[in-house]
C-alpha cells in the first residue's frame, strides 16, 4: 500500500492524533514537574523518556536518572496516569554494550516491561545509524560531515557488530520505536508518510519514526502556533513533537505563558492525545507495516538534510 495516499482514521472519531517524545536532558523534579501536571490536566498523555542510569557511576551522571529514588517514583507516577516510559538509553554518558544490557534489565525491573519506544542522546557513542550514518549516499554524508565539522564522522557504534559499544541486537529485540529525523513541519505523517517504517539498510531498529521540531520552549511554540494546530486538524495529520521540556517550558514552578495558552487551545480540539507507541501502534494497525526502499530513503534523507542546515538542530 502506498502510504502517502492511505488516510489514517484516528480511534473514537477523533480528527487528528497529538503527542510529544520528551527528552529528559536537564530534567530535574522543579522544572520537570509543573509541567507534567499541566499535560495531565489537560488530558494529554504523552512520552517522558529516561536514562534509567547505572549503579555505581559517579554521582554526575546518575543525576535526572531513575536512580534518583525522587525522579523514578515521579516516572512510576506518570506512568501509572498513562503516560508512557520511553528509553534515552542506560545513562546520559557513553555505554559499554554491558551497560546497556544493565540498564535495560534495570528499566524493566522499575517500570515492569521492555521500552518501546526510544530517542538516542545526542551524546552517546552506543548510538545507532547516527552521526553521518544518519545518511546512506556519499554526497549528503559529505555535506553533512562539512556541516558538522567531522565531529559526527563514524562517531557512532551501537549498530556495529563486535564493537565494544554494539547493542543493536538488543534494541532489536526489546524497543520496537527509534526517532530519527526531525521536520519543521506540523504534520508529522506528512512530512514522514512512511512512519513507522523499517528501514533494510539499517536492520537493527525494527522500525523508525520521525518528528517535529520543537526542541526548546521557543521553537516549541513556534511550531504549534494557532494556524499549525488548525492545520494539523484540517489535515487529520498526526504530530509526533520532539521536546526538551526542561528547557524553558516552566521556571520556578510557573508554566510559560504563550506554552500555556497554546496547549490549553489544542487541549479543546477534538484530538487524539496518545503516548507515541501508541500512536504508532494504531498506524500499524491501519495500514500495515511499511519498508522503505532506498530512493525514499534518500527523500528523507535529503529533506532532513536541509531541515538541518536551516535549523541546527537535531
Ligand atoms: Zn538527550
Amino acid at each position: 500500500m502506498d502510504p502517502s495516499t492511505s488516510k489514517i482514521q484516528w480511534p473514537g472519531g477523533k480528527a487528528f492524533a497529538f503527542t510529544v517524545f520528551d527528552d529528559p536532558d536537564f530534567q530535574s523534579l522543579d522544572r520537570g514537574v509543573p509541567v507534567y501536571e499541566f499535560l495531565s490536566d489537560l488530558g494529554f498523555r504523552t512520552t517522558k523518556g529516561v536514562w534509567p542510569g547505572v549503579e555505581g557511576s559517579p554521582p554526575s551522571d546518575r543525576w535526572g536518572t531513575c536512580l534518583d529514588p525522587e525522579y523514578l517514583k515521579w516516572a512510576l507516577s506518570l506512568q501509572e496516569r498513562g503516560f508512557e516510559i520511553g528509553w534515552h538509553g542506560a545513562s546520559p554518558k557513553t555505554s559499554p554494550r554491558e551497560k546497556t544490557a544493565e540498564g535495560f534489565e534495570t528499566f524493566r525491573r522499575m517500570f515492569g516491561h521492555w521500552p518501546a519506544t526510544l530517542s538516542q542522546h545526542y551524546a552517546c557513542k552506543e548510538n545507532m545509524y547516527w552521526g553521518d550514518n544518519r545518511l546512506s549516499s556519499a554526497p549528503l554524508r559529505l555535506a553533512y560531515n562539512v556541516l558538522t565539522r567531522w565531529k559526527n564522522h563514524d562517531a557512532f557504534h551501537g549498530h556495529v557488530p563486535g564493537h565494544p559499544n554494539y547493542w543493536g541486537d538488543l534494541s532489536k529485540k526489546y524497543v520496537k520505536y527509534a526517532r530519527d529525523f526531525v521536520f519543521a513541519e506540523i504534520n508529522t505523517l506528512e512530512a514522514c508518510s512512511q512512519m513507522p517504517y523499517h528501514d533494510p539498510a539499517r536492520p537493527e531498529v525494527n522500525y523508525w519514526y520521525a518528528a517535529s521540531e520543537g526542541h526548546n520552549v521557543k521553537s516549541f511554540t513556534r511550531m504549534l502556533r494557532e494556524e499549525n494546530q488548525d492545520k494539523l486538524e484540517a489535515e487529520g495529520g498526526a504530530c509526533i513533537m520532539y521536546a526538551h521540556f526542561a528547557y524553558g517550558f516552566a521556571t520556578g514552578g510557573v508554566v510559560d505563558a504563550r506554552f500555556r495558552s497554546l496547549m490549553e487551545r489544542l487541549s479543546r480540539k477534538n484530538g487524539w492525545f496518545v503516548p507515541v507507541a501508541t500512536l504508532l501502534d494504531h498506524i500499524v494497525e491501519q495500514r500495515g507495516a511499511v519498508t522503505v526502499g532506498a530512493g525514499e530513503r534518500s527523500a528523507l534523507e535529503r529533506r532532513w538534510l536541509m531541515h538541518k542546515i536551516r535549523y541546527g538542530t537535531t
